[in-house]
């Protein structure tokens, strides 16, 4: 049975990660009568084991297992996968969003005054991080600090924390704007999946949506699908718009790992820097992993000689830009590497390997491949136009999903300057 909750809107936003949360903070601000529908729940983070397998490793919920046997990952909770995300900020490629017609540097310079992001100041570097960047400089390499979403003051050292969830408040996540929004007006229901969009001749009218085990319905003029990678191409399909079956990018990554003697840590920021080769589609960074999980991967690939040798352990991820392709079922999603993903990440783990053995570590191993960018699956000049409008007027998607070739590169300053933009589209 539906409930019609009467509920009218000037929009709903379906899912609180980077892109839902960026412009329906923006439309509130402008005045909008919004509402937010978000699958998860709002529980505070805690930034245990425990609560990020609850956001992240749900089979079928968070965590996706491919044929391959490798690992696909995305956050379900308010934020999405901001809340549990290694907090990178890589600012949108330009050239890219011109072939679409699309300028994002108005919305970056925006967020750039909003967010202030930067890279880590030298005493949060880890150790870890710091050994594997004098390493790779030595090699000649043009290693850089990257610019995080991370506010300096409220960081701490020795911490692993914002992998599970920081619950420093040091962590930018999208649940920052989902406030902002909230105080502006927004609305917020949270548990509450979504899964199917009414439409009418055409024209977006709202959706239908489970909540405390009732399907409800709440209507609006317009409708902003922003359920990430996986989701919004699952809700185009079950709701005749699209084809069940998509292609997509995964962006996915290997970690490089070996021992060194002279070394006692293992809980610091991950990402702190790296190197980006764009034209060879690779990305190299430091990864400290936290133990639970470093045992984890060194398992998968049978090394449990290393699992009580993480604290003196280096780790180097090496993440390439992955061919378009695979597909997302109503329940499955699946997506191997093509022969030039193995060409990239063969070239990536040569570079990763030289960087380790130029610190002396030893016994050297990688782990199997996984992912956690699901994206390009409703991409710009296919599913969505350059408004990120679909062919349903007034129903628009604002997520990862829209981002229009393979990618390679962290994803969500890109995500919100694209809804930052489509906020100002609908204004
Ligand atoms: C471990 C990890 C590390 C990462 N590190 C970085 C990084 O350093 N830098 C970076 O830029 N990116 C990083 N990413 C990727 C980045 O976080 C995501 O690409 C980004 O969050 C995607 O934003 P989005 O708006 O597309 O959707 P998401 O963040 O996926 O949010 C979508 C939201 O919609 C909700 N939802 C889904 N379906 C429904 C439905 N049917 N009804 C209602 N709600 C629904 C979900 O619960 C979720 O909250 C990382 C991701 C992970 C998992």
């Amino acid at each position: 049975m539906t409930q019609n909750q009467n509920q009218h809107y000037d929009v709903i936003v379906v899912g609180s990660g980077p892109g839902g949360a960026t412009v329906a903070r923006d439309l509130a601000r402008q005045g909008k009568r919004v509402l937010i529908l978000e699958w998860g729940n709002g529980k505070a983070l805690t930034g245990t084991l425990q609560h990020m397998a609850q956001i992240a490793a749900i089979p079928g919920r968070g965590a996706f297992i491919n044929r391959d046997m490798s690992l696909l990952v995305q956050g379900v909770t308010t934020g999405g996968s901001s809340a549990i995300n290694f907090a990178t900020a890589m600012p949108p490629p330009p050239a890219l969003f011109a072939r679409y017609g699309i300028e994002l540097q108005p919305a970056l310079a925006e967020l750039k005054q909003e967010l202030h992001f930067a890279p880590l100041p030298d005493h949060l570097i880890g150790p870890m991080a710091t050994r594997i960047m004098q390493s790779a400089s030595a090699l000649g390499l043009g290693w850089q600090k990257l610019d995080k979403l991370i506010r300096a003051d409220q960081c701490r050292t020795g911490c692993w924390r914002c992998l599970y969830g920081c619950p420093f408040g040091a962590k930018w996540t999208a649940r920052d704007f989902i406030d902002d929004a909230v105080k502006a007006g927004t609305q917020l229901i949270t548990s509450a999946k979504v899964s199917r969009v009414l439409h009418h001749d055409g024209r977006a009218s709202g959706v239908l949506y489970q909540h405390q085990g009732i399907t409800k319905e709440a209507r609006a003029n317009t409708v902003i699908l922003a359920g990430g990678g996986i989701a919004s191409p699952r809700l185009l399909a079950a709701s005749g718009i699209a084809s069940s079956s998509t292609k997509h990018f995964s962006d996915p990554v290997i970690a490089v790992m070996g021992s060194v003697d002279d070394m006692d840590g293992g809980a610091e920021v991950p990402m702190a820097a790296g190197l980006h080769l764009d034209s060879d589609g690779i990305t190299l960074s430091d990864l400290t992993l936290p133990t639970a999980m470093y045992r984890a991967f060194a398992t998968q690939v049978g090394r449990l000689d290393r699992w009580f040798a993480h604290s003196r352990t280096l780790s180097i991820m090496v993440k390439i830009r992955d061919e378009l392709g695979g597909n997302i079922g109503p329940y499955w999603i699946n997506k191997g590497l093509a022969p030039t993903d193995k060409l990239k990440f063969k070239q990536g783990i040569t570079l990763a390997r030289d960087i380790l053995q130029h610190t002396q570590a030893k016994s050297i191993f990688q782990t199997w491949h996984f992912a956690a960018h699901p994206g390009g699956s409703v991409r710009i000049g296919d599913g969505v136009d350059n408004n990120l409008q679909t062919k349903i007027h007034q129903l628009y998607v604002c997520d990862a999903s829209v981002i229009p070739e393979a990618w390679g590169l962290p994803p969500s300053l890109t995500i919100m300057c694209l809804a930052k933009r489509l906020a100002g589209h609908l204004s």
